[in-house]
């Protein structure tokens, strides 16, 4: 389980923190959507988790134990100290597909678990055909990434941080850059996981399918959490705070 408690993250030069001691609590297995107005903090509050951005507040703690706790006066930005083992406990997937485009599909998800886990190739190119048919990929493992659609590129990114076995997934907007054709291929796949039992922390303004796969939500907006709910169904079609009635509407 993460717990998230007290949490500031602030900028170095902002004029405001972009959030100021939220806490929260993602149980192994479950899900939780993150929603909010665009620079509500989404992708920040993704980043610190995965250790990509320090903290200046709170802590962060992963199955009992505190990983980060916030250091008031840093505010560089860039990855903070986490050993390897910690740092692997957390896979992320973002917006733009970031994939090596001289690598074929194979040698992008067998990359990391070869450089920084140390194992085998036969081994690691295994599993990675695995997870390739997972997301129906099995075809495409030696196509280089310009060849292949923004969609299956996304299952592409999906299997590489999957094959790290990340204990908390992060995904920030994954079907953002989409056409909305290759929309449903990607979340789909993101589903299955769900009922895969993957812990997931899952920022996204797909609001059907965030209140599909949702075990818990919380909306982000101006530093804090507006609204939170255990129970996703009512919070999307009956929200409780004015903050939320209007975000949501937005979306009609
Ligand atoms: P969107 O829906 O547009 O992706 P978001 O909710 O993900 O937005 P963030 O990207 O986390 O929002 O940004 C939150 C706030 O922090 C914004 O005001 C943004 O301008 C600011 N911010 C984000 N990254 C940095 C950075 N590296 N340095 C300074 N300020 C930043
Ligand atoms: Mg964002």
């Amino acid at each position: 389980a993460l717990s998230v408690r007290d949490l500031t993250k602030h900028y170095a030069d902002a004029a405001h923190n972009v959030f100021d001691g939220i806490s929260f609590d993602v149980p192994k297995g479950k899900v939780l959507v993150v929603v909010g107005p665009s620079g509500s903090g989404k992708s920040t509050l993704l980043r610190t988790i995965a250790g990509l951005e320090p903290i200046q507040g709170g802590t962060i703690a992963l199955n009992g134990d505190v990983i980060e706790t916030g250091q008031p006066g840093n505010e560089n930005s860039g990855r903070v100290k986490r050993g390897e083992d910690l740092r692997t406990k957390f896979g992320m997937v973002f917006q733009s597909y970031d994939l090596f485009p001289n690598k074929d599909v194979l040698g992008n998800i067998t990359m990391a678990p070869m450089l920084v886990q140390k194992r085998k190739k036969e081994e690691v190119e295994r599993e990675a055909l695995e997870l390739l048919d997972r997301v129906h990929l099995a075809d495409r493992a030696h196509a280089k990434p310009h060849e292949l659609s923004g969609g299956q590129r996304q299952r592409v990114a999906i299997c590489r941080a999957l094959i790290l076995h990340p204990e908390i997934l992060l995904l920030d907007e994954i079907t953002a850059a989409l056409d909305p054709e290759m929309v449903h291929e990607v979340l789909e796949v993101v589903v299955e996981l769900a009922d895969a039992g993957q812990t997931m922390l899952i920022v996204t303004h797909e609001m059907s399918f965030a209140r599909a796969i949702a075990d818990r939500v919380i909306l982000l907006s101006d530093g804090g959490i507006a609204e939170r709910s255990d129970d996703p169904e009512t919070f999307f079609t009956h929200p409780k705070t004015a903050r939320a009635q209007e975000f949501l509407h937005s979306f009609d």
